[in-house]
């Protein structure tokens, strides 16, 4: 058993961090306060091979794994979870057409996005269910050679600015709910698309999030990825992969709060000593580094067994839940150390405190997640 990063991670760790503070920390705000996404830094961080690191060098990835790309997300995350999710979620959807595409699909879709060229999108929350998946009421109905599709996609991250979605329709109506589902690839400029930006998020305002319509939008027969009526189950196992990838988000941003907080407590002084000096702050950072070590365990462990070969779901589920209770912790944390001053916009710790809530939200809500690892424990 090794917990050492090997030193091609180490390489990868220091060059993403480096890239988060000299290409992100400077339009940070900014981007929040604007809504701004990101094309250009997403395009650099695709030369620097920070673009769906997870894909193998045969599909033109940079090959460093699930546990490659954790680490790149807690790196990016440290600086800002917004931006930091324009690069790691450039390839959301990608997992579906890796993991049950054709060949021919692998290498039409992946290696565009690799070199940040493309943008792709996972459309599966529709506007009347998102914790239920198998409540979605997207349907594609064969014509000839083509799936026509008729539905609404609610709250999909880079709706607006994708090139395609990986989207969750159903396709076999008669058959039990659960194998009714299809996962299809929609082309972003199809005819009957519309996609709108949704503004006015709480947090990671730089990502961009939108609804989609899709009004007899026609998808050729070999967009289908993996098998017919199989799409709910391969939805289930794309979760299992990408929750990794949130989770690996609120360890970025929970050693952010805490170096910031530490940081802050040695310059601000009451009572006559620092704010740091005192047993109470001394029991936040406790907490803080505590909880932040252990969600460390659970996120490189979770996605080095995917790397590996042997996922563990009921650990990727531990791990982005403990991701949201840690990130939301922190940051409050972080605010309090911060008093009067945390709550305002010049301090980074207000925009953190916002941010870590989508944490408890996306990709599962933390309900969701305790579904998942409770089902499992009472199974076995
Ligand atoms: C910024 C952002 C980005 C997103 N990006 C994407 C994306 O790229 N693609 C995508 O498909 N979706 C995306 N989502 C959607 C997200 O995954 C859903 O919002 C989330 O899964 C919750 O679904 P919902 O909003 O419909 O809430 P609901 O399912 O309506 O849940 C509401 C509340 O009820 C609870 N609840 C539901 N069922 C149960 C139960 N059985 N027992 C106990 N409690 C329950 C939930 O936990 C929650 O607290 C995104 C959302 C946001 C906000």
């Amino acid at each position: 058993m090794d917990f050492l990063l090997t030193e091609e991670m180490k390489m990868l760790k220091d060059m993403a961090y480096k890239f988060a503070v000299q290409e992100m920390a400077p339009v940070s705000r900014d981007c929040d306060l604007q809504e701004k996404y990101t094309p250009e830094i997403r395009k650099k961080a695709a030369d620097n091979g920070l673009v769906a690191a997870w894909i193998p060098e045969q599909y033109g990835g940079p090959g460093a794994g699930f546990l490659g790309n954790a680490i790149i997300t807690e790196e990016l995350s440290r600086v800002d979870m917004g931006i930091g999710l324009n690069i790691v979620a450039a390839s959301f959807g990608c997992e579906g057409v890796y993991f049950f595409g054709s060949e021919a699909q692998k290498q039409k879709y992946l290696p565009p996005v690799c070199k940040g060229e493309t943008v792709s999108a996972g459309a599966f929350t529709e506007p009347n269910a998102g914790t239920d998946v198998a409540g979605y009421k997207t349907r594609a109905v064969k014509d000839g050679n083509d799936f026509v599709i008729n539905g609404q996609k609610m709250f999909i991250t880079n709706a607006t600015v994708c090139d395609w979605m990986l989207t969750q329709c159903i396709t076999n109506p008669e058959d039990k709910k659960h194998n009714s589902f299809s996962m299809i690839v929609v082309p972003a400029n199809a005819k009957g698309v519309t996609r709108n930006k949704i503004h006015g998020k709480m947090g990671i305002r730089a990502s961009d999030t939108g609804e989609i319509a899709l009004e007899d939008v026609r998808a050729p027969q070999e967009n289908l990825v993996g098998k017919q009526g199989r799409g709910f189950h391969q939805l289930m196992h794309f979760f299992d992969v990408t929750r990794i990838l949130v989770a690996a988000q609120g360890l970025g941003l929970g050693i952010a709060c805490l170096e910031t907080a530490v940081k802050y407590s040695k310059e601000r002084t009451a009572f006559g000593a620092p704010i740091g000096s005192y047993q109470i702050s001394m029991q936040k950072f406790t907490e803080m580094a505590i909880r932040i070590e252990a969600l460390r365990g659970l996120v490189y462990k979770s996605a080095w067994l995917v790397d590996v070969g042997k996922p563990d779901y009921t650990l990727g589920a531990m791990a982005k839940y403990y991701s949201g209770q840690t990130a939301v912790f922190c940051a409050n944390a972080a605010v309090e150390i911060h008093g009067g001053y945390g709550y305002i916009e010049e301090y980074d710790v207000q925009k953190w405190y916002r941010d870590a809530k989508i944490l408890e939200l996306y990709e599962g809500t933390k309900e969701a997640e305790i579904m998942t690892i409770g089902r499992f424990l009472v199974s076995k």
